[in-house]
């Protein structure tokens, strides 16, 4: 789960990691309000759960209270599309307005997990403030990369090593190793996936502040995070994905045109290869899971042909604890509701494969059978829309 800059700095508060004064606000008027709270200047930030803020108009510097009035009208409302939003972009309806800082140094920190080490690294760099993706291409030898001891934790002589690879003179360096600190028991403590600070300032005094916050939560540990399930903002996320979610339907969007019913993850996966293999593009995947009944069967029909960009839909139903009969009365139940003449392929297998396919044979629909997955792909493939 994704949550917004605002609500990872909360976090970051509440581990004692500065974050400049700010306050949240949804309306013009406030943001003016808020900037003459601010001693008259403030910087702007739209709360949208991606970055690339900076560069794409989500984050302005202004002198006036008037400004920054102008500023969150423009803002406000709006879709901001930045280099990690897609093309679709993401609404802006709150802004964060914090007093102006006065950048001395900007630092890159961040902590996630790496598979190749099986546990946490910290990763810093002296080039903040800087498309992290861009000095990872270009210059790697600027990111250092700590890997941490999950039962040990953060030890001292890391966090020294890390402070170090930041160049950061006496002056600092306490507070600094204070941050890191901190830091990785924010990411141990609530389950995070990544938390990144970028960047993560000094002052012309000499103060260590984060001036940037994200955090992405681990989805699968929510159940223990009862207060940090109030942070999920679904105006953020993709309307389908969000639907699919509510229902516990496995399902994430994609670009292609080919709509998806699996049950069963690993056959989910292996039906997006085959069919992208055969040269046509799936537009989601779509895990409807075991004990489905024809009602959740057809709530995933209903999420995949409500995809605009949907023109065809591949069923691949391996019939175990979910009956091929089950499923194909979910799919007619959706086709009936929503009058779609969508065609479909179907693949099916297993229990009660002959009450399924008779199901969906009788049901009026543009149905064509394949025994194979390949053939299905195939099928799908030479469908023309
Ligand atoms: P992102 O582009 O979405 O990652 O948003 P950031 O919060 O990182 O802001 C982008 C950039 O705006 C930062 O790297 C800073 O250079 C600049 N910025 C943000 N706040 C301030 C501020 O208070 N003072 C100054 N001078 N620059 C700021
Ligand atoms: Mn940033």
């Amino acid at each position: 789960m994704n949550i917004h800059e605002f609500q990872a700095k909360e976090i970051f508060s509440r581990y004692g990691i500065p974050v400049p004064r700010g306050i949240v606000v949804s309306t013009p008027a406030e943001a003016k309000a808020a900037t003459k709270e601010m001693g008259g200047q403030s910087v702007v930030k739209a709360q949208i759960h991606a970055g690339g803020r900076g560069k794409s108009g989500g984050v302005q510097l202004t002198r006036s209270p008037e400004e920054a009035e102008v500023a969150a009208q423009r803002m406000l409302g709006s879709n901001l599309v930045t280099p990690q939003t897609g093309p679709e972009g993401a609404p802006v309806d709150k802004l964060l307005i914090e007093e102006l800082a006065d950048i001395k140094n900007e630092l890159y920190v961040a902590l996630t997990i790496d598979r190749g080490h099986r546990g946490p690294v910290m990763l810093v760099s002296t080039q903040g403030g800087m498309d992290i993706e861009e000095v990872a291409a270009n210059d790697p030898q600027d990111i250092y990369t700590e890997p941490v001891d999950p039962l040990m934790g953060l030890m001292p002589f890391q966090t020294r090593r890390l402070v170090r690879k930041l160049g950061l003179d006496q002056a600092v360096a306490s507070d600094a190793a204070k941050v890191l600190n901190a830091l990785y028991r924010v990411f141990v403590d609530n389950d995070c996936s990544l938390v990144e600070i970028n960047p993560l300032i000094i002052t012309g005094d000499d103060r260590v502040v984060a001036l940037d916050a994200k955090i992405n939560l681990d989805d699968d540990s929510m159940f223990r995070h009862a207060d940090l399930k109030e942070y999920r903002d679904i105006s953020q996320e993709n309307a389908l994905e969000a639907q699919a979610a509510d229902l516990n339907i496995a399902y994430v969007n994609l670009d292609g045109d080919v709509g998806c019913l699996v049950n069963g993850a690993g056959l989910a996966m292996a039906t997006l290869d085959v069919t992208t293999a055969a040269g046509a593009a799936p537009a989601n995947f779509l895990d409807v899971g075991g004990g489905a009944t024809p009602e959740k069967v057809s709530s995933a029909v209903k999420i995949i042909l409500s995809d605009p960009k949907v023109r065809r839909v591949l069923v691949n139903i391996f019939g175990g604890i979910l009956r091929c009969d089950i499923a194909g009365e979910g799919i007619v139940l959706a086709y009936n509701e929503t009058g779609s003449k969508i065609p479909l392929v179907v693949r099916m297998l297993g229990t009660n494969v002959v009450e399924g396919k008779k199901i969906l044979g009788d049901s009026g629909l543009s149905v064509v059978f394949a025994d194979t997955l390949t053939e299905a792909a195939e099928a799908i493939q030479q469908i023309k829309v």
